[in-house]
């Protein structure tokens, strides 16, 4: 085995870390960015953007920008929560073969795993312009919530984008790795996670080297982005009400509404109000600009947000319920995801358990760097801090034509030359193990200073001295927007694409020029240096091949039986690995085949289950209803993934028991796009 990554694959953003002089360090792309959008954009000149370079694209291509990729990952296109959020995304998203949602953008259609690929292959490319090593090994992370075909999806897709995965490895595991991994201590911690996109809570004992989950619990459908929806459904109210025009029938001004939404949202993370201005958002009677100011208050966001944040509270309960144990038998809460630095958020959660929340880890990187601790543990190779130069483009690695920028964009990263200099290695900081995971971590962060990296690519940067309140950008022009709701009613609006055209497009570019910058008032508060800088992480060492792992299994996993029953043959929170059996018996008369029904969930009547695939056991010895005994076994995994075997008890025969999971590609479909993109 070669030196292996650990990669956050996160809904909005992701994250790589590798173990380097005995420590986790996060792995920067050439400008010093240690996360990277999980963004990918297809640009008309040909070329497939990724990380920032794709997200500078969100508002003036939506279409064919995509973002939150993670949230439609192995799922069924006619699921009831694909209908809900796939209206809310600009690009589109279509049913393919079998059911499986692809994406259709720039006249190609995509597969989610192909999708999630290309952000793997990005990063990939990453590591080996800023460490001059080629890595294709890896741990890779999936929220704890993440079902056998979103597992199995992910998966794939580190295949295509030609990793080795070592690993599936629970987001809140890898946080907790990071917290007490060397720590030798004797704890029982809640994990709660709050992310762009997922939301979950997960209980773990921490003995020594062990480290055990006693409960997992969360909603796939919950997370930032939904906060964001929020101020955008505001905005849009509010902007219909004034004139009489719904900006959503304009993907771009939607786009522009949802960025800007985004960056309200973080700033109200640190200020009392926000107010934003975006500029000819759409155009009046005679093809007048309209400009859109937009005040929000954090009282009025809380009051937008909190039924949200309930939702996750009460899943908090549900978890502790699980693990039988009360919030008072916590040690301490590690909070996760971005979504955290919400002071509502951290409110709520600090109230629910009684606990001040450890702040002290970087919740965007914290993940990375426990899946890096565990590629290393998996391993035992660390990358050598004498490393060869950075590999130039272009220089034959398997590198980046697929990547490759355009003449009309900005050139992707490239590493400017000389490899930067692996972190210093503060021996002061080589502290002794029992010590490391307190004494080694920056300095608390104060939970009023929120930190978020730049949503918004045209947004302009603002100042980072204590801000006053709200701050006018622009305050020359008298504002073009009663605000007032009780005057009449301007005349129609008529939407942006009926006035007058752009300019002339100049060169190859057929997008329309970027539209005006969008302002948001109010302060940015600068991270602070901990932060923004190395975070340090527990020294590995040798401890690492000692720990042990110990996961769950989210939900309880079973086989439909006669009358629309489902029977349980797995349950929710088992313990994994495991392996559990049952024995059924043919429902017909002359039975000589069976389809096996597995579902997801913990209901006894399956439809309120979720259908996951089907094992077909053929063969079976005609006979009267209830002679014929089936034994179904399920196995999981340490990576969670479902393995389904049928066995015929008479013949002691296993025949035909492939599971064919729906909303997954097939081998083939696999194995083509394994090629595909080593050729690129
Ligand atoms: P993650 O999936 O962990 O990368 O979290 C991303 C989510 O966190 C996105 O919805 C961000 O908008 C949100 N986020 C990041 N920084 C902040 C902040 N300062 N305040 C509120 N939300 C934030």
């Amino acid at each position: 085995m070669g030196i292996a990554v650990g990669i956050d694959l996160g809904t909005t953003n992701s994250c790589v870390a590798v173990v380097q002089a005995q420590r986790a360090r996060v792995v920067e792309d050439a400008e010093g960015k240690r996360i990277q959008p999980s963004v990918i954009s297809f640009h008309p000149g040909g070329a497939t953007l990724a990380g920032q370079k794709a997200k500078d694209r969100l508002v003036i291509d939506p279409k064919n920008t995509i973002y939150s990729f993670k949230r439609l990952l192995g799922r069924k296109i006619l699921s009831e929560e694909m209908q809900n959020i796939t209206d809310e995304f600009p690009y589109s998203v279509m049913e393919g073969p079998d059911g499986i949602p692809v994406i259709q953008a720039r006249g190609q259609e995509l597969s989610l795993p192909e999708i999630s690929a290309i952000m793997l292959k990005y990063l990939r490319e990453m590591c080996t312009q800023t460490l001059g090593v080629d890595i294709d090994e890896l741990v890779i992370t999936v929220p704890a919530n993440f079902n056998d075909v979103q597992r199995s999806s992910t998966k794939v897709a580190a295949r295509i984008a030609g990793f080795n995965v070592l690993r599936i490895l629970n987001e809140p595991t890898a946080a907790a790795l990071a917290y007490g991994f060397g720590g030798q201590l004797t704890e029982k911690i809640a994990v709660y996670d709050f992310g762009g996109g997922t939301f979950d809570i997960t209980i773990i004992e921490l003995m020594d080297d062990i480290f055990e989950v006693l409960s997992t619990a969360g909603e796939t459908f919950l997370g930032g982005d939904d906060f964001d929806e929020k101020i955008v459904e505001e905005m849009r109210r509010q902007f219909l009400f004034m004139h009489r025009y719904d900006l959503g029938e304009d993907p771009i001004a939607m786009q522009r509404v949802r960025t800007v939404a985004e960056r309200i949202k973080c700033q109200l993370s640190n200020l009392d109000e926000v107010e934003a201005t975006l500029r000819e958002i759409a155009y009046g009677p005679g093809g007048v600009a309209i400009d859109f100011s937009f005040k929000i208050t954090r009282t009025k966001f809380e009051s937008m947000i909190e039924p949200l944040v309930d939702k996750s509270i009460a899943t908090c309960q549900e978890s502790l319920k699980l693990a039988k144990l009360d919030a008072s038998s916590l040690d301490s809460l590690i909070l996760v995801g971005g979504s955290t630095r919400i002071p509502l958020v951290r409110k709520k959660v600090k109230e629910f358990f009684n606990k001040e929340p450890r702040t002290e880890i970087n919740p965007d990187e914290v993940v990375a760097i426990g899946a890096a601790i565990h590629a290393f543990s998996l391993t035992g190779e660390e990358l050598p801090e004498d490393l060869p130069a950075p590999v130039e483009p272009g220089s034959g690695v398997d590198s980046a034509d697929m990547l490759e920028p355009v003449r009309t964009s900005a050139p992707m990263a490239k590493p400017t030359g000389a490899r930067p200099p692996p972190p210093p290695i503060d021996s002061t900081q080589r502290i002794p193990k029992l010590q490391k995971t307190i004494m080694g971590l920056p300095a608390p962060l104060e939970s009023d200073e929120p930190s978020h990296e730049d949503p918004g690519g045209d947004l302009p940067d603002v100042k980072s001295q204590a801000p006053p309140p709200v701050i006018e950008m622009e305050p020359d022009p008298p504002p073009v927007i009663e605000m007032a709701p009780e005057s009449p009613p301007p005349p129609p609006v008529i939407p942006s694409k009926k006035a007058p055209p752009p300019p002339p497009v100049i060169e190859m570019e057929p997008d329309p020029p970027p539209p005006p910058i969008d302002l948001v008032a109010g302060e940015d508060r600068v991270l602070p240096k901990d932060e923004k800088g190395s975070f340090s992480i527990p020294m590995v060492s040798t401890a690492a091949a000692s720990t042990l792992l110990l996961d769950v299994t989210p939900r309880g996993l079973g086989v439909a039986t006669a009358g629309g029953y489902c029977d349980q043959i797995i349950e929710r929170n088992a313990a994994i690995p495991v392996e559990q059996s049952r024995l059924f018996s043919t429902s017909t008369d002359n039975q000589v085949a069976v389809a096996i029904n597995i579902f997801q969930g913990e209901s006894r009547r399956v439809e309120q289950n979720t259908l996951l695939g089907q094992v077909h056991l053929s063969g079976l010895r005609p006979a009267q209803r209830g002679e014929v005994k089936i034994k179904v076994v399920f196995e999981i995994d340490t990576d969670g993934i479902l393995g389904v075997s049928a066995v015929n008890e008479e013949s002691g025969e296993a025949q035909d028991t492939r599971i064919q999971l729906l909303g997954g590609l097939n081998e083939d479909q696999v194995n083509a796009l394994v090629s595909k993109y080593s050729k690129s």
